[in-house]
């Protein structure tokens, strides 16, 4: 199966989270590039999330390397000033809920201020850590199903049925997606910087930094 170019919401969040399941299959191996066993399980788990017959996982083992990691920022490996982050900003809708909180240092805290984590790495032309961008999307993929916004097409191009959504209207920060009909959907995270190009195992970051590998 070659990349898929994803139509809808839904689509787009399920081949991310397939990739992301490529690339720490690919981090197993010590090979700098994908190996045909990394597309298949892309492809297998993409196809099952699609047709219902695989699920997303639940947060347990998020839970639990955050808990392992407890003592260090979840983003640059700092022990000192450390506090909680919401890894979608409770301003943009995120919640105010264990799923979405992450340990930070106050430097990252800062820097991040208001914006979600794709936006933050976008801001510093980075690609997410494996384990965060996890938790993102599953946190993503959860409201939408959630709010049943996982059918909105993507394409600007195609006629769809108008969607009438009144989420976030009191939320200027929402981020908006202009879709099918050109109506605006909010989400609370940046649906429009989802990742569909990962990169090769030996560029990705699939654990939480510690300050002694600094
Ligand atoms: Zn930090």
């Amino acid at each position: 199966m070659a990349p898929i170019i994803p139509k809808t919401v839904g689509e787009s969040l399920y081949w991310s989270y397939a990739n992301l399941a490529m690339a720490f299959t690919g981090g197993r191996h010590n090979e700098p590039t994908y190996q045909q066993i990394d597309f298949i399980v892309r492809n297998k788990l993409y196809c099952g999330l699609v047709r219902g017959s695989l699920n997303v996982k639940n947060f347990i083992i998020d839970e639990k390397e955050k808990l392992d990691a407890s003592d260090a920022c979840c983003y640059c490996g700092s022990r000192s000033n450390l506090s909680l982050d919401h890894l979608i900003p409770q301003l943009k809708g995120g919640r105010h809920s264990a799923d979405n909180l992450v340990v930070a240092c106050r430097s990252c805290n800062s820097s991040k201020k208001a914006l979600d984590l794709m936006e933050w790495m976008a801001k510093k032309k980075q690609f997410p850590p494996l384990r965060l961008l996890r938790r993102y999307l599953k946190l993503a993929i959860q409201y939408c199903v959630e709010n049943d916004l996982m059918d909105i097409l993507l394409n600007p191009d195609e006629p769809t049925e108008p969607k009438q959504l009144t989420l976030f209207d009191d939320v200027e920060a929402g981020i908006r997606l202009e879709h099918a009909d050109r109506a605006l959907t909010f989400f609370p995270f940046a649906i429009a910087l989802i990742p569909h190009r990962f990169p090769d195992p030996e560029n990705v970051v699939d654990r939480v930094p510690s300050a002694d590998q600094e």
